[in-house]
């Protein structure tokens, strides 16, 4: 029996499929490759020693969905695949809706036609509405800001419209806090196209010179130092916890979970550390806020604790050392470490 990973060569997926292959999975990954290279696949099966079967396909496209339930025994599927960025998403907020909800929908309209009711799937804690007491805890108010985000809330209504109606169905929602980092080997990491939106991925390519400086987004919050405070995670813990996911789809039940560490960090705690861990100074410029972020945001994790019997164990430190060993060993993502190896 294998396990289907959507999205299986992006930033998320890969380092799941590294985790579930080390545990004994087969794997069967589907893929698009509009946010991610073939390359991924073969650093998986480099890291592991092992194989995933890769379909390259768009999950909007029902039928290849069908040929590859039809042609596996499939136990669980781990949704990742989909259309992420924030400021996309309000720039075109058609594809984002109809790529998210629709991939979804055809999911769950072929894992029911062939009796696999177990689905693990990516939200976010971009889900948590405003003037939510922190930490947030999994009963906090919900509402999203942008489609993106309304995506992700009503997948989750979805899913738990699906198991009302049938309690076969075994649901497990992740959401995600940030995640940041790479494997420890240097070898797969996050390898975002164009100029990255999100902190670490700007942190390290200012630190590699790519990029001039950072613009620090808003230094007047009330938080300790007035910058922005978030609850970053390794991407790693992040995989791991995928892994205890899938064991409580032993049960039926639709269940949420944040996966976070419970420790926020300010944007300038963030510098400082990658700044000591590394030894490479990140030069910065504070700007205004960015329209729509939150002063801080940080999980409750303790349901996940409890019941997915899972934490995170790595630290700041590590997040700033792995993203680091990722952009250093592959200063241009996947893509340039492809033109090194034909050069
Ligand atoms: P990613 O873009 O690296 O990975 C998503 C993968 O899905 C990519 O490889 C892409 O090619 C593929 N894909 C997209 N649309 C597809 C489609 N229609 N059919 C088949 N494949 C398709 O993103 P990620 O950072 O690994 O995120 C994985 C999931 O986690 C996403 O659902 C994202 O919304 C969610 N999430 C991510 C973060 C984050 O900060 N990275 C935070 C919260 C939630
Ligand atoms: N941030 C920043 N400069 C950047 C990118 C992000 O100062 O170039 C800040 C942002 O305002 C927030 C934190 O870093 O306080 C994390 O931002 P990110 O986009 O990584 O995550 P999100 O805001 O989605 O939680």
């Amino acid at each position: 029996m294998a396990i289907l990973v959507t999205g299986g060569a992006g930033y998320i997926g890969s380092h799941t499929c590294v985790e579930l292959l080390e545990n004994g999975h087969d794997v069967i990954v589907i893929d698009n490759l509009s946010n991610s290279s073939l390359d991924v696949l073969d650093r998986i099966h480099t890291l592991t020693n092992k194989k995933v079967t890769f379909y390259k396909g768009d999950l909007l496209d029902r039928t290849m969905l069908e040929t590859i339930f039809t042609g596996h025994s499939i136990e669980s599927v781990i949704h990742f695949a989909g259309l992420k960025a924030v400021g996309e998403s309000v720039e075109q907020p058609n594809r984002y809706y109809y790529t998210n909800l629709m991939s979804t929908l055809h999911l769950l309209q072929v894992m029911d036609k062939y009796n696999v009711h177990k689905l693990v799937f990516s939200s976010s804690a971009t889900v948590y509405g405003t003037g939510n007491l922190m930490p947030l805890n999994e009963e906090a108010r919900l509402s999203a800001v942008n489609p993106y985000g309304r995506t992700k809330l009503m997948i989750e209504e979805m899913l738990a419209d699906h198991y009302r109606s049938n309690q076969a169905w075994r649901f497990i929602v992740l959401r995600y806090f940030n995640p940041i980092g790479a494997h420890p080997s240097g070898m797969i990491g996050e390898d975002p196209a164009g100029r990255p939106n999100n902190l670490m991925p700007y942190v390290t390519q200012v630190a590699v010179g790519k990029l001039p400086e950072l613009n620090i987004f808003g230094d007047d919050y009330s938080t300790h130092d007035g910058t922005g405070v978030r609850d970053y995670i390794h991407v790693v813990d992040l995989a791991l916890g995928h892994i205890q996911a899938l064991k409580k789809t032993a049960e039926p039940g639709y269940h949420t979970y944040n996966l976070g560490t419970g420790q926020g960090y300010s944007v300038l705690d963030v510098i400082h550390t990658f700044e000591e861990v590394n030894g490479n100074p990140v030069p910065y410029r504070v700007q205004g806020r960015r329209s729509g972020d939150a002063a801080v945001c940080y999980a409750d994790v303790e349901k996940a604790k409890k019941e997915l019997n899972w934490e995170a164990t790595r630290g700041l430190q590590d997040m700033c050392r792995d993203a680091w060993r990722w952009q250093v060993q592959n200063p241009n993502g996947y893509q340039k470490a492809r033109s090194f190896q034909s050069n």
